[in-house]
């Protein structure tokens, strides 16, 4: 909509314009135009699409495009690529091309969202990052050097890291701690180098910007109204249209901005004042923004004497290029983050990290999936033929399953803090992606066992009930677990694929009536697999020789009552295993100590589920919700009698607790389900034997509580906390006493390990989802693990913004307890064996025998030493060539070429998992060679090292250096990362993240 009457204004302003160049001003604003467009929140995505995000795009470019002086920054590449698949013309590209190419249109982040930088894993985060920027540089050959997260919910210690990997010169985040922000306005503190991996210190340094407290939304700066649901409005007019800019309104909007720039330059150091304009969904009329805010500036500019300072639109680029030029010396922030998030004294934003738990877990549970699938699928490829895959359908199923993943991961989506709707879309998603992966699985396994081709019948009768499970091992190290498969008859044969017995133990399920639990003992070399046969026995004259599974031994121990004080501790029972002795208190049936037995320390520990009480009345005081924690005194325990009965066999032992709510209650609101496995002699099984695996049923919850499980021990650790930054480092987290909300703001994230010691002995909790974690006296650990929360906040209310959550929920813990160094060793391997175990899949069996010798045909196991992850091993399928050059001559010759997928090109990353100083022998460098290590895959032609999204080639790859009052001290003598490996042998040095794309051999 062109704006009238403006062309008499525009003389008159004329007029008033004193002729000649004015004197330099003091101030120059950088208005940086933006819209943020949550993928997923109130509205779905393609509600948003419908009713903004098209508008958005459409009417930038066209105003962009009109105007030479006009910037915008563009963020959350899910949106950009649905408008540039599915809506934009030909002419539409053409233009954003040109813009682009001129700077004009800034990509800046390019990850698919802005993902939370709380609940995220870092393998989630890497991916939604590679995802939106392959597109990028596939498309337009560019490679984002700015962040963006200026809604996520606090800021992590991982991310600044993640971004410098990826060639980023400066990052931006907003939400940090209310009082933290006023005091580092005043400090003109808010922009810092942040050296954010106490391991990697200056070599991943980055530039931060924290937004002062006007965030990123300019209040009364916006004039194309709001958007509205479900699409455009009836007679073109959006509500909430704010006045022009007028002759008459025009002092107004001039005082308006002065005093917010004058307000804001004082808190930074350079006279650059950065101005987002901008909020939520805005531009999605772009001329009624740039036409009215073209008027201000230009009177601004044309009276600098006056005002003092200038505007120009710019990116954020322009910004950042500015305030780098100004040859400041920044102070240093060191590895420690900004978590958790309070906006004031009564909001504490720490609920989030637990709502929608059972989303949160499935979450996971596609990024797990979708690991397993790019290496299956990798090794898949690289051993042509294929006679029943296309790779071109598999690589699709992988790419839905990519998207599904990192839409997920936006700030809005695996916090919990959308609405049923949008939830509803995100599980829909991954569902369907995880369905697509599942089905290329089994393609996989199919081809590559012809004679289980599962033509029934034709290798011999049919046997019915009968099964093949073929187990994968998705990690690159050889790992010894117990596996569980679920079986409808109690008396079984299982054998491996050369046809011996293995060791197994069948059980009544705990969730099935009718079936069986069959735990198997298995040990698989990385990236393999093993095969297994389980046939039924018919009865048990039935005698084949072969040794049955032992039928495990259930002992009852009834019911006891909460204790309200006197004796404990008289009668204990003891479950046994080579590293622990656990001893549960026959009183109580809870659990009450723990024998460490290679320190040979007991330690006292019990669990227990209690549970917060929140207010619902928000007229009374302060309510919990998706976002914020607000108890309204400390957490009761949540249940009245526990039943206790162990399940014991030769290879594990299961203690199964039920805590009712109730007296007279026939179900349990609460169970653990602990099991604790038995090495067998000879066999390879440190991480197994080191941890006690806990799995916990809890809900359907009663309205306004929320549920944790409490573990007390006599570990005397002075109330002190560690918890993780999204998986890959750990942030120490001592008590600390506020005036309000002391509880609330004492609770963390934690996406995959907690931990508390004292000097001897630390205890440490593993986990397969985000939870909330919290140490509220000494000796403590508190894992919230549940949420359901209904209040009468009006605006929740019409938003449908309620967490009325009645599920019930199967959080899984692992527990390692030990000697400091032991546990500092095990942790994050057993980490991620907790985060990827094998992958088992079941096939009906189709003849009396397995064919022997039939099986997959053989690859060997790739293994890498126990320091070095392989973080990713997949085919991205990009379409781009990895020399800069060349590409950005491709794109310019033909823009509108329908490349093919490189399906040789294979992406690889590895990660050391130590930190400097972690570990005597393990955070030591570790020197590998490549072209070895992998002959499990192929043979390897080429090696080329890459950023961490895989756009850059390192070695040109030149990110700016700030100057800082602290000296960089770096690893040996240089501040960059040692050269790219011109031969296939790297050095990998503690805590890094090196990113590779590797040729193999055509076969
Ligand atoms: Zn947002």
């Amino acid at each position: 909509m062109e704006p009238r009457g403006w062309l008499p204004l525009l003389l008159w302003l004329g007029l008033m314009w004193p002729l000649g160049a004015p004197s330099e001003p003091r101030l120059r604003v950088f208005v940086v135009p933006h819209s943020h467009m949550d993928v997923g929140w109130l509205h779905t995505v393609q509600e948003s699409m419908q009713a903004y995000v098209t508008n958005v795009y459409n009417t930038v470019v066209e105003e962009l495009t009109l105007e030479k002086k006009r910037r915008f920054i563009a963020v959350e590449q899910e949106y950009f690529r649905l408008w540039w698949d599915g809506v934009a013309s030909d002419e539409q590209k053409g233009q954003v091309r040109q813009l682009v190419a001129e700077g004009r249109l800034e990509f800046v982040l390019g990850g698919q969202v802005m993902h939370d930088e709380a609940v995220t894993h870092y393998d989630d985060q890497i991916l939604q990052l590679t995802e939106g920027h392959g597109f990028l540089y596939e498309t337009f050959g560019v490679r984002p050097q700015f962040s963006w997260q200026v809604d996520p919910f606090g800021a992590s210690a991982m991310t600044p890291t993640l971004f410098a990997l990826a060639g980023f010169n400066a990052h931006v985040i907003s939400r940090i701690d209310y009082d933290l922000k006023e005091a580092m306005q005043k400090h003109q503190d808010l922009q810092f180098v942040w050296r954010a991996s106490r391991s990697l210190s200056a070599q991943q340094e980055i530039f931060t910007h924290v937004l002062d407290q006007f965030g990123y939304c300019s209040e009364g700066f916006n004039w194309d109204g709001e958007a509205i649901f479900p699409g455009t409005p009836l007679n073109g007019l959006y509500p909430q249209i704010q006045i022009p800019v007028t002759e008459d309104s025009i002092p107004n909007f001039t005082s308006l901005l002065l005093n917010n720039v004058l307000t804001r330059a004082s808190w930074f150091r350079t006279p650059h004042v950065l101005w987002p304009w901008g909020c939520d969904r805005e531009f999605l009329n772009a001329s009624l923004q740039f036409a009215n805010m073209d008027i201000i500036m230009e009177y601004i500019n044309n009276n600098t004497s006056e005002f003092n300072f200038s505007m120009e639109y710019a990116t954020l680029g322009d910004y950042f290029r500015a305030v780098h030029s100004d040859q400041v010396a920044w102070q240093v922030r060191d590895h420690h983050d900004f978590l958790p998030y309070s906006s004031d004294m009564h909001h504490a934003w720490t609920g989030f990290y637990a709502s929608r738990s059972a989303f949160k877990a499935l979450a996971r549970r596609a990024s797990t999936l979708l690991y397993a699938g790019e290496s299956m699928f990798t090794r898949h490829v690289l051993l042509a033929p294929h006679p029943h895959l296309d790779p071109a359908w598999g690589l699709q199923q992988l790419q839905q399953l990519r998207w599904a993943v990192s839409e997920v991961q936006h700030h809005d989506a695996i916090t919990g803090t959308h609405v049923p709707t949008v939830g509803d879309m995100f599980v829909e998603h991954l569902s369907t992606g995880m369905q697509g992966v599942h089905t290329l699985m089994a393609s996989i396994i199919q081809d590559r066992s012809p004679a289980h081709s599962g033509k029934r019948g034709s290798g011999g009768t049919v046997e019915p009930g009968g099964r093949f499970a073929v187990v994968y091992n998705p990690l690159a190290w050889t790992i010894t677990t117990i596996i569980t498969l679920t079986v409808d008859f109690p008396s079984v044969s299982i054998t491996d694929e050369s046809g011996r017995p293995v060791p197994a133990q069948v059980q009544r399920s705990k969730e099935l009536p009718s079936a069986y639990d069959l735990h198997v003992l298995t040990t698989i070399p990385g990236l393999s697999y093993q095969h297994y046969s389980i046939r039924p026995r018919r009865s048990s004259q039935e005698d084949t020789g072969e040794p049955e599974p032992f039928v495990a031994k259930t002992t009852q121990f009834g019911g006891r009552l909460r204790r309200h004080g006197g004796q404990v501790g008289q009668s204990l029972v003891a479950v046994v295993n080579d590293c622990y002795i656990i001893f549960l208190d026959l009183d109580t049936n809870l659990m009450h100590s723990i024998w460490e037995r290679q320190s040979n320390r007991k330690v006292y520990m019990t669990q227990q589920f209690m549970e917060y009480h929140a207010n619902s009345d928000v007229w009374k005081l302060p309510v919990s919700d998706n976002y914020v924690f607000t108890p309204s005194g400390k957490a009761k325990p949540a249940w009245e009698a526990v039943r206790m009965e162990i399940v014991a066999g030769p290879l594990v032992t299961e203690i199964r607790q039920d805590f009712y709510r109730e007296l007279n209650d026939s179900e349990a609101t609460f169970a653990i389900y602990s099991r604790l496995a038995h090495r067998p002699q000879g066999s390879d099984g440190e991480l197994l034997c080191h941890r006690i695996e806990q799995e916990y049923w809890v809900g359907p919850l009663e309205l306004s509580r929320e549920a944790i499980l409490r573990t007390s021990t006599n570990l005397n650790t002075g109330q002190v906390l560690y918890s993780d930054n999204n998986g890959y480092q750990m942030q120490r987290r001592p008590y600390r006493k506020y005036k309000n909300n002391t509880n609330a703001r004492n609770y963390y994230p934690m996406v995959q390990s907690a931990f508390i010691q004292d000097r001897r002995s630390r205890l440490v909790l593993l986990s397969e989802q985000a939870h909330g974690v919290s140490s509220q006296g000494n000796g403590q650990v508190e894992v919230m693990l549940h949420r359901r929360l209904v209040n009468n906040d009006p605006a929740n209310i019409i938003a449908d913004l309620t967490l009325n959550d009645t599920s019930v929920v199967h959080p899984v813990l692992w527990l390692l307890l030990g000697p400091r160094n032991l546990t500092s060793g095990l942790r994050q391997r057993s980490g991620l064996a907790l985060q990827h175990r094998p992958i088992v899949m079941l096939r009906e069996m189709s003849g009396k025998h397995a064919p022997r010798g039939s099986g997959p045909r053989k690859q060997e196991a790739v293994t890498l030493p126990p320091s070095v992850h392989l973080q990713i091993l997949s085919i991205p399928g990009w379409k781009y060539g990895s020399n800069h050059t060349q590409h950005l001559r491709t794109l310019r010759k033909d823009q509108n070429r329908e490349a093919k997928a490189d399906l040789r090109r294979v992406l690889l990353r590895l990660q050391h998992l130590y930190e400097v100083d972690q570990d005597p022998v393990l955070s030591q460098p570790v020197t590998l060679n490549l072209q070895s290590v992998l002959r499990g895959l192929g043979s390897v032609v080429s090696v080329e090292e890459r950023s961490l999204t895989g756009t850059w080639n390192v070695s040109e790859m030149h990110r700016w250096t700030w100057s800082t009052r602290d000296p960089p001290r770096h690893r040996g003598s240089s501040s960059q990362p040692p050269p790219p490996p011109g031969g296939p042998e790297v050095t990998i040095y503690p805590k890094e993240i090196r990113t590779f794309f590797i040729h193999f051999q055509e076969q």
